[in-house]
């Protein structure tokens, strides 16, 4: 049995992909199962009911089984106890990470803008069906990966996979199906800004210390007006318990590209200077992975 594994704190791309390797390895002949690493979002929610699929189950060790990362390659997003398995695949869309493998190992990699484009073309070049539900699970993970296609991430692959997708999806109105998603994405009604810290923060070891950067995604800023104070308690609070360098979140309007940075921690002085009115502001800035933690690791050396 291999178990297929998204990343910790999994997004919509990281639990579809889990589901879609599955299949794809079931395809060609292997036992296999989805497990995930976390509690699903809002929007990985309304994927799975859309496309009438089941939850992956919640395992976090992973020692003596046989897996497949999908959606990552790093230590930091892995199961803690990753080293005591073998690794036979990865499937992924990020810089190569710094996981180590025994045996030889399956490697798909590529720099487009979802780890479910990768297996739309894994799909097609092994010749396998894709089914309307297995579509939906990918043209749903590219549309939430890509922020409906208008990511600096996004490729003409992506685009290409979608609207072939579509089709097999019998989804005939694209853009209403994108706008449905974007709104179970940017609903944080209720989330205390503890979770919406934790919502999709990643781990990113930088100079031999912890860094973490959150992302939450918004269809307006005012939807985080009067909570500004409590995420960045709650930025102080990581930082003293975890002994983080630096710990931030990106408050991302999806409709502007505009981006409200809060950060806290030793390393936050280095950052003060590019404040304007006591608020970082990056403009332009959709993707944490191509411009935001670019940016960041420049400023943070
Ligand atoms: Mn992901
Ligand atoms: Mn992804």
């Amino acid at each position: 049995m291999i178990l297929v594994v998204g990343h910790k704190n999994p997004d919509s791309d990281s639990i579809c992909s889990a589901l879609v390797a599955t299949e794809l390895l079931k395809a060609r002949g292997e036992q296999a199962m989805p497990i995930r690493q976390g509690e699903i979002n809002r929007e990985t929610q309304h994927i799975l009911e859309v496309a009438g699929a089941e939850v992956p189950e919640l395992r976090t060790s992973v020692a003596g089984e046989k897996i497949w990362l999908v959606d990552y390659s790093d230590l930091a997003q892995a199961p803690d106890d990753v080293a005591e398995s073998e690794i036979l695949g990865i499937v992924d869309h990020h810089r190569l990470g710094d996981v180590m493998t025994v045996n030889p190992m399956e490697a798909w990699i590529w720099p487009v803008g979802c780890t479910n484009t990768v297996l739309f073309n894994m799909f097609k070049i092994e010749g396998h069906e894709i089914t309307p539900q297995i579509a939906k699970l990918m043209m749903s993970a590219i549309l939430s990966d890509t922020v409906g296609f208008a990511s600096p991430t996004c490729t003409q692959k992506d685009k290409d996979a979608v609207e072939e997708l579509a089709k097999i999806a019998d989804v005939c109105d694209v853009d209403a199906f994108i706008k449905d998603l974007l709104i179970a994405k940017t609903n944080i009604e209720g989330l205390s800004a503890a979770e919406l810290v934790e919502k999709d923060l990643k781990g990113y070891p930088f100079n031999g210390r912890d860094v973490v950067v959150g992302q939450v995604e918004l269809a307006t800023l005012e939807q985080v007006d009067g909570m500004i104070d409590a995420l960045e308690a709650d930025l102080e609070r990581r930082c003293a318990e975890e002994g983080l360098a630096f710990a931030a979140v990106m408050l991302t309007d999806i409709t502007t590209a505009q981006t409200r940075l809060l950060y806290k921690g030793e390393w936050a002085e280095k950052l003060v200077k590019h404040e304007e009115n006591g608020m970082l502001m990056m403009e332009n800035t959709l993707s944490r992975k191509k411009q935001g933690w670019p940016w960041l690791q420049a400023e943070l050396v």
